[in-house]
């Protein structure tokens, strides 16, 4: 099973990713990820993307189309992919699918969170995690049983990103509008799309995905 879960920063994509990928065994393959891990280790994609990102614009298609077909060839065809923050254009939504059909792959569902952008910013900026496991807090929303500690690992080292600022995250909100938002007709004309409420209960998303996934 191959699915895309589309959103906005802040809809929630990376939280369900890593559910299904605890609950289902499915493979999470996040461009952002991939990307950050690129400018940590300095590689060119890391030097090219760096300043992009920063600016909550998009890295080059050619760049994250090449990620998603190298991050598919390591993993073999036996584990289901979940592609998370991609494709964002249509450029890579057509790229996406030549890569998989070259992969013996294809496309089962396009699940679009839903939110409500004005409280987008509030999730976004207020969000950290831990620097050891990567589990996910939230200044407001999900803290820290024992403050200071992951409930997770027992770390006490957190981050945050460096774009996820008011500023920023308007950019990547606005580039989400006018570049990925339109890829959906592309998918809805195919009858793969399923709508749900990314305002919901975390754990309702989850549930809601799962039932369109068995379905
Ligand atoms: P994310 O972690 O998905 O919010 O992505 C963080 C940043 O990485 C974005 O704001 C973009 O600058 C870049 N990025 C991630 N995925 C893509 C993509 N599919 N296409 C272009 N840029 C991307």
């Amino acid at each position: 099973m191959n699915i895309i879960l589309l959103g906005p920063p802040g809809a929630g994509k990376g939280t369900q990713a890593q559910r299904l990928v605890e609950k289902l065994g499915m493979r999470q393959l996040s461009t952002g990820d991939m990307l950050r891990a690129a400018v940590k280790a300095g590689t060119p994609t890391g030097l090219a993307a760096k300043a992009v990102m920063e600016r909550g614009e998009l890295v080059s298609d050619e760049i994250v189309s090449a990620l998603i077909g190298d991050e598919l060839d390591a993993m073999g065809i036996e584990s289901g992919a979940i592609f998370d923050g991609y494709p964002r254009t249509e450029a890579q939504a057509v790229s996406l699918e030549a890569i998989l059909e070259e992969r013996g792959r294809k496309l089962d569902h396009v699940i679009e969170l839903d939110v409500n952008e004005n409280a987008l910013v509030d999730r976004v900026t207020g969000r950290f995690t831990c620097a050891t496991c990567g589990a996910g807090y939230h200044d407001k929303y999900q803290q820290p049983r024992v403050p200071g500690t992951c409930d997770k690992c027992g770390g006490t080292e957190f981050k945050r990103r460096p774009d996820d600022n008011a500023e920023t995250v308007r950019t990547r909100m606005a580039e989400y509008r006018a570049k990925t938002a339109p890829i959906l007709p592309f998918y809805e004309a195919r009858g793969i799309v399923s709508k749900v409420d990314g305002m919901a209960d975390m754990n309702h998303v989850t549930a809601a995905i799962e039932d369109i996934l068995a379905s």
